[in-house]
């Protein structure tokens, strides 16, 4: 720890947040969280593990996600609520903690609004990587939100994707996105429906905001060999898949407990078969079996992604030299006299 921080924590802002990033470029941020977040996986067994807690409200939700090894602790508070953009407020907003399991010492207080994006991004296309069809070209991104930019440089960046095809109800977003991808340099052209724009792709990444059990994607919409990156079915009662596209399928997941309340299978028997991603990772399983077969990641975030973040964040930040300290927990001469810092505080105030 830097000498500056030793009884303070690291705090990053998400201005700084997005300047670590702009700093290192966004693409190497979303491969560097993809390489954390697969050694993480591979090491699944060493973590605590469970499915987030979440209290939700006619307009979204707010769930809290910890996990933990043997050395640190992670959680991070997240929300969603598909109609903020009428308030000018993001779907999606974040911010975690990374702690040191020993003394409890929370070592790290961070945005994860970007960081959700740039990790659901590594996460997706890492998934990809493991189900996709060697050689994808051209993918679909149905939802031009927030997310949507991330999406397009992880699958160009880590899949070698070159050519999106956009479509949202929102045209605006779409016009948002073609404009952002253009100024990367990436290929992209609006459609006026899911339907043509996911004809003849490779890949289709679903990421909608609507607190509702839609059907962005039909059976007669799937092409043989297509893999879908089901990302917007993230909680309970709000799916992006007719049924028979999943039975079509072989169905991957993140965290399986999870997954069934949460995910596009929460819709299935509860003996549906799924796979867990990890298990690729330790070579326990395979991931797609054949040329034409369908693979869905049906993903909704989990814990263990936000660890990798955070200690991504943590190391980048002492890698650029990033010393932003608060104090956030009292600095006490003696540990046993809390009470003495009130006016131990006070009286410093009272001198300046
Ligand atoms: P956003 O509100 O910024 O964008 C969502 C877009 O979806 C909007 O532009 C909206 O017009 C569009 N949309 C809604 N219904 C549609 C439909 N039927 N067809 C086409 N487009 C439609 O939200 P965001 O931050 O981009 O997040 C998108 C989704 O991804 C949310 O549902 C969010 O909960 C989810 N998400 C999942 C993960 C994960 O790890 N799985 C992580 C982050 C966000």
């Amino acid at each position: 720890m830097s000498p500056k921080l030793q009884h303070a924590t690291r705090f990053l802002d998400a201005g700084t947040v997005a300047a670590l990033f702009a700093r290192k470029g966004v693409a190497n941020c979303i491969a560097g969280l993809a390489d954390y977040i697969r050694d993480d996986f591979q090491r699944w067994d060493a973590f605590d593990k469970t499915a987030r807690v979440a209290a939700h409200s006619p307009h979204g939700v707010i769930e809290l996600m910890p996990v933990a090894d043997r050395a640190l602790y992670a959680f991070k508070y997240v929300n969603g609520h598909p109609g903020n953009h009428r308030h000018g407020l993001s779907t999606v907003m974040a911010f975690g903690v990374l702690a040191e399991v020993e003394t409890g010492w929370p070592l790290l207080l961070s945005e994860l609004t970007l960081t959700t994006a740039l990790r659901t991004a590594a996460m997706s296309a890492l998934a990809a990587g493991l189900l996709a069809r060697p050689g994808c070209r051209r993918m679909a991104v149905i939802g031009n939100g927030a997310q949507s930019e991330f999406q397009a440089l992880a699958f160009h960046r880590l899949l070698g994707v070159t050519q999106f095809h956009l479509y949202d109800t929102d045209p605006a977003a779409t016009a948002k996105l073609l404009a952002n991808l253009a100024r990367l340099g990436l290929s992209a052209r609006a459609f006026g429906s899911t339907r043509e724009a996911v004809r003849g792709c490779d890949i289709v990444s679903t990421i909608t905001a609507d607190k509702t059990r839609a059907t962005i994607l039909t059976p007669d919409m799937i092409e043989p060999g297509m893999h879908i990156n089901a990302v917007g079915g993230d909680c309970p009662g709000k799916t992006e898949l007719h049924p028979e596209v999943l039975r079509r399928a072989d169905v991957f997941v993140e965290y399986e407990p999870q997954t069934r309340c949460e995910g596009e299978i929460q819709q299935m028997p509860a003996d549906f078969p799924v796979t867990e991603l990890w298990r690729i990772l330790a070579d326990e399983t395979l991931g797609r079996q054949g040329a034409a077969d369908v693979t869905i990641f049906d993903s909704v975030g989990f814990a263990l992604e936000d660890f990798s973040a955070l200690r991504y964040l943590r190391d980048v930040a002492a890698e650029l030299e990033v010393d932003a300290g608060i104090s956030l927990i009292p600095d006490l001469p003696d540990p046993k006299n809390l009470f003495g810092y009130i006016p131990a505080v006070a009286g410093l105030a009272r001198a300046a």
